[in-house]
This record gives C-alpha cells, sequence and structure tokens, in this order.
C-alpha cells in the first residue's frame, strides 16, 4: 500500500458527524508507543493506552476508519470468534474465561460513548436468527449459556411465529433475541475515539502508509515522509496490512458488502423491525441486517467480488434483501459498499510478536467490532507489562496458509465456495 485513499461510499462515509483531518507525518518523531492502523485496533490501544498516560502516536495509510471498521455493520456482538477452541486450551475455567472476554469489549464500547460523549446512534437489542432445526438447538445451546453465567441483559427464545412478528418475514424458523448485544455506526464510534485519544494527548497521521519498520532495541516505523521511533510498536493493519509477510501469510482476506436503502416509510419499519434489532443469521456466508438511525435497511452478505462498484454490489444483493423482505421491492437503493475482513484457518484471532518491542493483533474473523476493543486493552496491557490474556491468543499457534499472498482471489473464491456448499446442507 503506497498511495493513500478516501472512504468508501458507504453510508456511514455520507453521515458521518465530523470526518476531522488528521496531518501527514512529516519528520523524524519519537513516542512511547507507535500503533499502526487507525481502525478499532489501532484507535482503541491508542485511547487505553492514553488513558494511561503513554506518548502514543497513530500512523494511518488513509483515513482514521477507513478500513473494516468504517465500513461494517454495525453489530455489536458477544463472543470472540474460535472461543470454544480457546477454551479447550484454558482447562476448567475455560469457558467462564472466554464467555466474560466475549463480552468484555461491550463495556469498553458502552463506558466509552458515555465518557467521551460519542454520538454513535447506539442501540440495545439483537437476534440471532436460526433458518434450519440443527440452528434451533445451536440457539437453545447458547440459551443455556445465558443462564449458566447469568446474563444481566435480557434474553428469550422466539418461536417462528413471534420471530415472524418480530421481523415481518416468513425467511427464519426461530430465534434467541438478546438486549445485551446491539447496533451503532461504526464510523462514528471510531471517529470519536480518535477524537478522545487525541484530547489526551494522543497524535494521529492519516495518508502516511508506512513502508518499513526497522528492528532495534526502540523500533522505527517508517513512511515516505517521516518517521516514529518508539520503545514499542502496535500493528493494527489487520486484513489491510500488506507489510509484514509473516501477518499475510496468516490470515485470509474475506470481502463482504452492504446495500443501504432509502430511508423507509414509518408503516415498512414498523411492519419489519419496530423493535430496532440488529439481525445475523447462521450461515457461514451469512446475511445480517439492521435499520440505520435515518430508518434506511443496511444489509449486509458475501459474494466472490474483488471490486468497489456500488453498482455491482447492489445488484449483487438486492435480490437477496427481497427474498427475506420481498415487500421492499420498490424501495430505491441508495448506498452500496464493500470491506475486506481477516479471517483466520482456526477461527481465532491471532496475538503476537514479531519482535521483543513489536506486536499485532488481527484475525477477528468477521467479529471484529466488540473484540478489536479488549484487543486494544490487551495489547496496552501488554505494552504496560501484564501479558496474561495476550498469552491465551499468543498461545494458540496460527496456522500458515501457504502461498496464499500469492493466489490471494483464487483462494477467496474457493473458500466462498466451499461455504456455500456447507450451508446447503
Ligand atoms: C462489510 C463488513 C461488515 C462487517 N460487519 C461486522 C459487524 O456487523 N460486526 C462485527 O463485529 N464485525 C463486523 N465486521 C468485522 C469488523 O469490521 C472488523 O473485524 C474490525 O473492524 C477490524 O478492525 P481493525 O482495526 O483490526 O482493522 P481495520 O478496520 O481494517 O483497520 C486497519 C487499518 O490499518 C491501516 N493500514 C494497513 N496497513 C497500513 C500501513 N502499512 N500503514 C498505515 N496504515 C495501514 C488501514 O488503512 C486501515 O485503516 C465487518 C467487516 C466488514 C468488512
Amino acid at each position: 500500500m503506497t498511495s493513500s485513499q478516501p472512504h468508501t461510499t458507504s453510508y456511514y462515509a455520507a453521515t458521518a458527524n465530523q470526518l476531522a483531518e488528521y496531518p501527514c507525518l512529516e519528520g523524524d518523531k519519537s513516542a512511547d508507543v507507535c500503533v499502526v492502523g487507525a481502525g478499532f485496533t489501532g484507535i482503541s490501544t491508542a485511547l487505553h493506552l492514553a488513558e494511561r498516560g503513554y506518548n502514543v502516536h497513530v500512523v494511518e495509510a488513509n483515513k482514521v476508519g477507513w478500513g473494516a471498521s468504517g465500513r461494517n455493520g454495525g453489530q455489536m456482538i458477544g463472543g470472540i470468534s474460535g472461543d470454544s477452541k480457546m477454551a479447550d486450551s484454558l482447562g476448567d475455567e475455560g469457558e467462564r474465561i472466554m464467555w466474560d472476554m466475549g463480552w468484555a469489549g461491550h463495556e469498553i464500547i458502552r463506558q466509552r460513548i458515555k465518557t467521551y460523549s460519542i454520538d454513535c446512534d447506539l442501540k440495545s437489542g439483537y437476534l440471532d436468527v436460526a433458518i434450519k432445526p440443527r440452528h434451533m438447538k445451536d440457539l437453545e445451546a447458547y440459551l443455556n449459556l445465558f443462564e449458566k453465567y447469568k446474563f444481566p441483559y435480557s434474553y428469550k427464545m422466539l418461536s417462528k411465529q413471534e420471530t415472524q412478528d418480530t421481523l415481518g418475514t416468513k425467511a427464519y424458523i426461530g430465534a434467541l433475541q438478546n438486549d445485551g448485544n446491539g447496533h451503532l455506526h461504526p464510523l462514528n464510534l471510531c471517529l470519536g475515539e480518535a477524537k478522545a485519544a487525541v484530547s489526551l494527548g494522543a497524535t494521529i497521521y492519516e495518508g502516511s502508509p508506512v513502508i518499513d519498520i526497522k528492528r532495534g532495541k526502540k523500533a522505527t516505523v517508517v513512511t515516505e515522509k517521516g518517521s516514529v521511533t518508539a520503545d514499542f510498536v502496535v500493528l493494527a493493519g489487520n486484513a489491510y496490512h500488506f507489510l509484514e509477510p509473516k501477518l499475510r501469510g496468516i490470515l485470509f482476506p474475506v470481502n463482504s458488502f452492504i446495500i443501504g436503502t432509502e430511508p423507509l416509510p414509518e408503516q415498512m419499519v414498523n411492519e419489519i423491525n419496530p423493535q430496532d434489532l440488529a439481525v445475523c443469521d447462521p450461515n457461514y456466508i451469512l446475511e445480517y441486517f439492521r435499520l440505520s438511525a435515518d430508518k434506511r435497511l443496511l444489509f449486509g452478505g458475501r459474494f466472490t467480488y474483488f471490486g468497489s462498484d456500488p453498482e455491482v454490489i447492489k445488484a449483487n444483493l438486492r435480490p437477496r434483501m427481497l427474498k427475506i423482505y420481498p415487500q421492499l421491492k420498490n424501495i430505491k437503493l441508495d448506498f452500496g459498499w464493500g470491506g475486506t475482513i481477516g479471517v483466520t484457518a482456526n477461527r481465532v484471532p491471532q496475538m503476537g510478536k514479531l519482535a521483543p518491542n513489536i506486536i499485532y493483533s488481527q484475525g477477528y474473523s468477521g467479529h471484529g467490532v466488540n473484540v478489536t476493543h479488549v484487543a486494544g486493552q490487551i495489547m496496552a496491557d501488554t505494552v504496560g507489562g501484564t501479558l496474561e490474556r495476550f498469552d491465551i491468543f499468543a498461545n494458540i499457534k496460527p496456522m500458515r496458509i501457504p502461498g496464499q499472498h500469492l493466489l490471494r482471489n483464487q483462494m477467496v473464491a474457493l473458500g466462498m465456495m466451499y461455504y456455500k456448499i456447507v450451508d446447503r446442507l
């Protein structure tokens, strides 16, 4: 990545509260910590560190929230991808540790929205919907965990009829509703957190792709026009990271796309989602949707496409949206955009060290809004010398994906085909 790009054609970029302009990195700087990448992982890390009094510099190739963090479905979903694998490796207490960690990000987000008065349309309420009987079994098992760990928010199973009444569609055979999850405007959250970090002394540079990282007792992050020398470097480029071959080789890039309708009439809103819930289906090639604050349906899904043409994205997702909501057939689509998710082979997020003072976190496998916020805290703990939760992730060996950086698009296409078959079963 050598040249910098503006925000994508998303609903979020069109409705951002304030697109603050941060300067390009010029000249040689020094800091306690240099973070590479200003998505949720990078900004969350920077804010945790700034709150603890560290001098942090964040270097972003494009804009704050330019990557997946400013383009996603905005669904704040509990759990960590691959958590059962991690729980197994932690012994008796594993399930409890992973359960707690899987909700910790929500509390960080809620707290920050309150502390820093971040206006990002946060709403509580979420439905995991079932398409097949085996999905209902999974939801019942999940419900047992809510009961076992005394989940503090309300939750309940919905029958087929209740799901239909709640969502105005016959597409699902049941659902699990929980009010601990919710939805928000992710770009406004990221921008608000960046502003909070800056208010506490952090420095952010935009339009500054990092082209080299020099190892040493202190590490130096190099861009075309400047550098930051720091005691610690945190790499937070996730699926958009092209610098360190080791990190690229352990992550699958998977594209996901979203369309946004025009604002819906009130009677339509009351028919399809009167409780304003976020919704996610259980398929691997999953579909997810919710209403925006101005009552557009934001409908997301994956398909094999490597471009960013809004018309192609609309043409692909519209039929899928109409399958669930035929009543929207005369509704105009105003937006279509996509982004890249970092998926790992075992679905477990990856945290580790490239050198004693260069650490990374990536690969939330589609589950990033919540987990990036925990990751930021873990990165900050690691810098501060508390390594317990870092070690949980670092001890799980990432699976290398041979040659994936050479065959990026073919691998993504093959993966999509495989998961389409799994979803049909
Ligand atoms: C369409 C879509 C829908 C999604 N929906 C959801 C959802 O509803 N709920 C959910 O929980 N998760 C969702 N996700 C996943 C979630 O958005 C991600 O897991 C999360 O945002 C990852 O954050 P990040 O900061 O690690 O990476 P990113 O947000 O991708 O940020 C990485 C940043 O690093 C920068 N960067 C990379 N290389 C360099 C370099 N060399 N120099 C400087 N900067 C660099 C990039 O420009 C980018 O800004 C979705 C993702 C997509 C794409």
